[in-house]
C-alpha cells in the first residue's frame, strides 16, 4: 500500500494568512476598517508568553491592529473584568482573547462570560459553544476550525463519513465533534472510558486524536485509507540515541506517525500539522468578527 499523503498545515496556514492579509487591505481601502485583536495575558507563564508574543507578531504581519495587554499575576478578577469590559466597548477592537490559564484566584468562566460573544475570537465561551451546538452564527474555536479546514482541503466533502474523535475537552474534542456533525459526518466521541478504543478507531473514515498521550494511536488502530488529524502536542525525550543522551526534547503527536503513515490515506504530521493553523484561524476569526461588527 502506498504511503499516506502528508497534510502540510504549515503551508496551508501560510496561505490562509496571505488571504487574510489581502482581505485586510481590501477592508481598509473599501471600508476604512482595520480589524483589531487584543490579547490579554495575566501573569508570567512561560508558554503563554511565547503564544502571546507569536499572536502579536502574526496579527501585525496580516496588517491588523494589535494590542497586547500584560497584567501582573496579582491582578484581581475585578481588574481583569474591567479590562475586558473596556475592550468590549472599544470600536477599534473586534477580537478579544484572554490567554488561559489565568492565575488560580481568577474564575475563568467569569472572564469568558464577560467577553462580548461577537468579539470572542477564541470561540470558547459558553455562549459561543452554545451557538456552535445549536448551529447559530458565531465564532468557532480556532484549533477545531483549523482541523476542519485541513480535512476539507484534503478530503473534500465529508458527508456521510464515519468520524471518530478521541478526546472530549471543551477546547478541542467536543467542538471538533460538533463541526464534523455539521459537515454531515456520523460522529463518535471516544475518551478515557471508551471500551476497546482500537476497534472504535478502526471504524473511522476520519480519525481525530486530541488526547495528550504521546503516540498512543498505533498503526493498527487506523482503517486503511482513513484521514488522520493529529491534534496532540506532547514533549518527550528524543528517541535518537545521541540526542536522547543529551536530554533533547522533541514534540510528537498523539498518533504514532511512522506506523500510521503506512496505513492512512492522509495524515497531519506533528509539528507542521494542526499546530500552525491555530493562530491563523484566530486571525481569520478576527477578520470575520470585524466584518460582522462593521457590517462590511
Ligand atoms: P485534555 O487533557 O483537556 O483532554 C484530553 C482528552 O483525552 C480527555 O477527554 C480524555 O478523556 C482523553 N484521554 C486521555 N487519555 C486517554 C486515553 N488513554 N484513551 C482515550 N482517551 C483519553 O486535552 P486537550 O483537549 O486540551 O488537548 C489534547 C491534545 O491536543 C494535547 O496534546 C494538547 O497539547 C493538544 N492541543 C493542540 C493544539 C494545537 O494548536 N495543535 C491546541 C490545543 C490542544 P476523559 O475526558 O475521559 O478524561
Amino acid at each position: 500500500m502506498s504511503e499516506a499523503r502528508i497534510i502540510d498545515g504549515q503551508a496551508f496556514a501560510e496561505g490562509l494568512r496571505g488571504r487574510i492579509a489581502d482581505e485586510v487591505v481590501a477592508l481598509k481601502r473599501d471600508h476604512s476598517l482595520q480589524p483589531g485583536l487584543a490579547v490579554v495575558l495575566v501573569g508570567e507563564d512561560p508558554a503563554s508568553q511565547i503564544y502571546v508574543h507569536n499572536k502579536g507578531v502574526q496579527t501585525l504581519e496580516v496588517g491588523m491592529h494589535s494590542v497586547t495587554i500584560r497584567m501582573p499575576a496579582e491582578t484581581t478578577q475585578a481588574e481583569l473584568l474591567k479590562v475586558v469590559h473596556d475592550l468590549n466597548a472599544d470600536p477599534a477592537i473586534h477580537g478579544i482573547l484572554v490567554q488561559f490559564p489565568v492565575p488560580a484566584h481568577i474564575d475563568p468562566l467569569a472572564i469568558q462570560l464577560a467577553i462580548d460573544p461577537d468579539k470572542d475570537v477564541d470561540g470558547l465561551s459558553p455562549l459561543s459553544a452554545g451557538r456552535l451546538a445549536t448551529g447559530q452564527t458565531g465564532l468557532r474555536p480556532c484549533t477545531p476550525v483549523g482541523c476542519m479546514m485541513l480535512l476539507e482541503d484534503a478530503v473534500g466533502s465529508l458527508r456521510g463519513m464515519n468520524a471518530v474523535v478521541i478526546g472530549r475537552s471543551n477546547l478541542v474534542g467536543k467542538p471538533i465533534a460538533q463541526l464534523l456533525l455539521q459537515a454531515d459526518c456520523t460522529v463518535t466521541i471516544a475518551h478515557s472510558r471508551t471500551r476497546d478504543l482500537p476497534a472504535v478507531a478502526r471504524a473511522a473514515d476520519i480519525l481525530v486524536a486530541a488526547v495528550g498521550q504521546a503516540e498512543m494511536v498505533r498503526g493498527d488502530w487506523i482503517k486503511p485509507g482513513a484521514a488522520v488529524i493529529d491534534v496532540g502536542m506532547n514533549r518527550i525525550l528524543s528517541r535518537k540515541p545521541k540526542a536522547r543522551a543529551a536530554g533533547k526534547m522533541v514534540v510528537v503527536g498523539d498518533v504514532n506517525f511512522e506506523e500510521a503513515k503506512g496505513v492512512a490515506g492522509c495524515i497531519t504530521p506533528v509539528p507542521r500539522g494542526v499546530g500552525p493553523m491555530t493562530i491563523a484561524c484566530l486571525l481569520n476569526n478576527t477578520l470575520t468578527a470585524a466584518k460582522r461588527l462593521a457590517g462590511a
